[in-house]
């Protein structure tokens, strides 16, 4: 007798099952089958019907910890399961210190066991203060990846590290395999350039974008796969913005660099010149989104060059964005309660397999990437009992239901064609459609573990 069997269009990594089954117990999948497939008994059915069910999403880049500290991780993961999202990866910029020693990281895990609502994996940093001195210790505790800045966002929180400490992270690394993550924006060039628009009186959301132009993104992430290329570690750029990165990230692959890269949902959305007049700095993030970029960048994300799409949650409220000038206004928008149904909405509009490459760009890759496709990412036998389950229609996204505590989105008044009608976390029920079931200490630290990007996936 199994504990809870769970129905609809279940979307495995080697198809999608119309009328299809996963038998759940212990927390676990214990089988999944098709309609003609007798299905075990069970205590308990939850027939999603005619409703996708997909493998919870993995969001390989949210700041859950950036606004609050680590007690913004109760809100951001009560948004996530909402979401759909039952895996966050959550960036090292903790207010008011970086994650960047084991007595931080310690706090961090004890407060994801005491707080969360979905279960969190963490990437490391290094500091001037820390060099490289921790990051064999963050490696055993079990961090996904580690994660830099070419650009200062803040001197304490968010510090710029230069070339010199992340060529010896990379060295580092590289015996490990751990990814090593950049947010790809040279320091020089957005600075002059800013200044530039500032003196010349320009401002509004197309003067961020052009104040932080392609080329540096390019030469950020450039020098970040030349490193990869001298060192052998995997060097990753967190956010492309732009197809000529992914192309930049492509060429370096071909010639053997351990590169991928990685773009988020609000690039593959949003349109500097369309959409900036509305949005203003409510889509203000950095990378910025750019004029014209969207279309060339979903044919990677369709061909397969980028190696995940996620959010960057970022948890600024809404009254930190709206400066007088867009040079102060905060950088970053809220997506984690989004990141599904705007993907999803976004690649159907294109004629894509939406469930498939939502299944593989928010799920099974991110799972494989950070190590963790031992237990998450796909829905397949022995895996944890993670699904999203989605239900096609029109609806208007309002960021009044957002339940990050922020209540605000760049996406607020648009039509997704999905939404989120359920979410189960190793088994058990966490957002019934209109209410989160998951409780705070539902969710655990995933400690990176076998199997890798540029290693055979564990467990198969
Ligand atoms: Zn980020």
């Amino acid at each position: 007798m199994t504990e809870l069997l769970v129905r609809g269009r279940i979307v495995t990594p080697a198809g999608t099952l119309p009328r299809g089954w996963v038998a759940i117990d212990g927390g676990r999948i214990a089988a999944v089958g098709g309609e003609r497939e007798p299905p075990p008994a069970a205590d308990a059915v939850d027939d999603h019907g005619e409703a996708l069910v997909l493998p919870g999403v993995v969001d390989g880049q949210t700041h859950a910890t950036s606004w609050r500290g680590l007690d913004g991780i109760a809100d951001t993961t009560r948004a996530a399961v909402a979401g759909g999202v039952t895996t966050l990866v959550d960036m090292p910029y903790d207010s008011p210190l970086p994650m960047d020693r084991p007595q931080r990281l310690a706090a961090k895990v004890a407060a994801i066991g005491a707080q969360a609502h979905a279960d969190m994996a963490l990437h490391a940093t290094v500091t001037a203060e820390t060099g490289t001195a921790h990051v064999d210790e963050l490696v055993a505790d079990g961090v996904a990846a580690f994660k830099v800045s070419s650009f200062e966002s803040s001197p304490t929180r968010f510090p710029r590290i230069p070339a010199d400490l992340v060529l010896a992270l990379a060295e580092a690394l590289a015996r490990s395999g751990l990814p090593l993550g950049l947010h790809n924006e040279d320091q020089e060039i957005v600075l002059a350039r800013t200044a530039e628009a500032r003196a010349a009186g320009r401002d509004g959301i197309l003067a961020h974008s052009r104040a932080r132009p392609l080329a540096a993104e390019l030469a950020a992430t450039g020098q970040l796969l030349a490193l990869g290329q001298a060192t052998g570690a995997h060097v990753h750029p967190v956010h492309l913005s732009h197809a000529e990165g992914l192309r930049l990230v492509d060429a370096f692959a071909r010639m053997g660099v351990r590169a991928t890269g990685e773009t988020c949902v609000h690039y593959l959305w949003f349109d500097a010149a369309r959409d900036g007049p509305g949005l203003g700095a409510r889509m203000k993030v950095n990378p910025p989104i750019r004029a014209g970029a969207v279309e060339a960048l979903w044919r990677e994300v369709a061909d397969g060059r980028a190696a995940f799409t996620s959010s960057d949650h970022s948890s600024w409220p809404l009254e930190g964005k709206l400066t007088p000038s867009i040079f102060d206004a905060g950088a970053g928008v809220p997506g984690v309660q989004t990141l599904l149904p705007a993907f999803y909405t976004a690649a159907a509009a294109r004629g894509l397999d939406a469930a498939r490459l939502a299944a593989a760009q928010l799920a099974e890759r991110p799972a494989r990437f950070f190590g963790l496709a031992d237990r998450k990412g796909a829905i397949r036998s022995g895996a944890d009992a993670d699904l999203a389950v989605l239900e096609e229609g029109s609806f208007v996204w309002d960021e009044a239901r957002a339940l990050d505590g922020l209540a605000w989105s760049p996406f607020n008044g648009r039509i997704f064609t999905a939404r989120v009608a359920a979410s189960y976390l190793r088994g058990r029920l966490a957002w019934d459609g209109g209410q989160v079931a998951a409780r705070q200490g539902w969710g655990r630290y995933l400690p990176r573990g076998a199997g890798g990007w540029f290693a055979a996936p564990a467990g198969g």
